[in-house]
């Protein structure tokens, strides 16, 4: 069985074959700068024959022809036709609090999803302009299952996602902790499982997705019931450009004594905070870590900020259990960077997760970075979200 994993954003489209069987990537590769003068096309097959095309793409449907061109293409394909793929799987940003899993996206689930749009208006639309146009280009009769990045955590406790403000907001507005990253923080507490030899029913852990965008999840028994990540993508630890926590009261204070407007609080906190806001330099850690190492102290209290944020953070979720086996790090600064490790496990003794240092300087890969005897192990795994949606299709696309 090959499954077409799609991630379809305002401007950009990433895409992934998987054959099943083998749960190996066949091939991958993005479509960008949809609508803009020059576009592009990058296509890598598994044997890593690679290619890049700038040519027009004014459209999410013709980005897609282009890639099912790809697929198909003697030279460079992967498969005879279009009929080889046996299912497609769309990341879906929201879900709300009305699709709490994966589900086929038939009429009514389309439906659904659109009037999700207010919760998450920049990826929401973006996501359903691949499922429509992908529709409209396979054969009729090709699931098309939707996974959501929000489901995962529809298994938090109220104490978990009620706000402690007054409660017409929740019952009239929705307004809610939702969480996000949910096929991520899955996958890795599922494959930790596997590498420690435990049941996933019984298996305790704290995921940190550390990467442009962050959460941390704690999970108990395979299940999520707590979640930095809230009503939006703004909140807990700083990101690469967004804030994270900020009292609502700075916001408040933009508004009435800075006069700013609602758009330009937005783009602040959004676009121009965290990392980059503090550091000044950009939002990318590496060239924030080169700077710190080269004496900018904007930099290091950048990275400063960031440690302390996240082991406060994990240590607050291990309030959520009795028992803890395993802290995972994740995505792309959980997984490369050894300097943010280095910073945040020393303090996390306190949960009885003893670092080795020793053993923590490496990238991408699975290991274990606490000592053998450490009652809670430190791990590092690396997230295959792609993997995640294409297992899901297949379950969904098989029924
Ligand atoms: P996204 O949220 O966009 O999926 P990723 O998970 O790819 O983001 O993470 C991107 C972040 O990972 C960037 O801040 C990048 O600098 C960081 N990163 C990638 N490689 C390294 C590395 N070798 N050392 C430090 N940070 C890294």
């Amino acid at each position: 069985m090959n499954v077409l994993v799609i991630n379809s954003g305002s401007s950009s489209i990433k895409f992934q074959m998987i054959n099943m069987q083998t749960k190996k990537l066949m091939c991958k590769g993005l479509i960008e700068r949809i609508g803009l003068e020059a576009g592009g096309f990058k296509y890598q097959k598994a044997d890593n024959d690679k290619h890049y095309e700038e040519l027009p793409i004014p459209d999410h449907k013709a980005g897609l022809k282009k890639m099912l061109e790809t697929l198909t293409d003697e030279t460079h394909g992967v498969i005879a036709g279009a009929s080889e793929i046996d299912a497609v799987g769309h990341r879906i940003v929201h879900g709300g609090d009305k699709i709490t899993e994966s589900i086929l996206l038939d009429d009514k689930a389309m439906a659904i999803c659109e009037s999700l749009i207010p919760l998450a208006p920049l990826h929401n639309p973006a996501n359903l302009q691949g499922v429509q146009a992908l529709k409209e280009l396979l054969p009729q009769g090709t699931p098309h299952v939707g996974v959501f990045d929000t489901a995962f955590h529809a298994s938090m406790p109220a104490e978990s996602y009620i706000y402690a403000i007054p409660w017409k907001f929740y019952e009239k507005h929705g307004i809610r902790r939702f969480g996000f990253h949910g096929t991520s923080h899955q996958f890795v507490a599922l494959r930790a499982a596997e590498i420690l030899g435990k049941d996933i029913k019984d298996f305790n852990c704290i995921t940190a997705h550390i990467g442009n965008g962050s959460s941390l999840t704690a999970i108990k028994g395979g299940v999520s019931v707590d979640t930095t990540l809230g009503f939006g993508t703004m909140c807990g630890v700083p990101m690469g450009t967004r804030a994270g926590d900020i009292d609502p009261a700075i916001v408040l204070h933009m508004i009435d004594e800075l006069k700013l407007e609602a758009k330009e609080i937005h783009k602040i906190l959004y676009k121009e905070s965290g990392i980059l806001g503090m550091s000044g330099i950009s939002s990318d850690m590496r060239d924030v870590e080169a700077a710190a190492e080269e004496g900018h102290e904007h930099a290091r209290i950048a990275l400063d900020v960031l440690c302390h944020w996240l082991s406060k953070y994990i240590c607050g979720l291990a309030s959520n259990f009795e028992r803890l086996d395993a802290i995972i790090f994740t995505a792309g600064i959980g997984e490369c960077s050894p300097y943010v490790r280095d910073k945040v496990c020393p303090k996390l003794k306190v949960l009885g997760a003893h670092y080795n240092p020793a053993v923590n300087n490496f990238k991408a890969e699975e290991r274990i970075i606490s000592t053998d005897d450490s009652p809670v192990k430190i791990m590092v795994v690396p997230t295959n979200e792609e993997l995640m949606i294409a297992l899901d299709t297949k379950h969904l696309a098989g029924k």
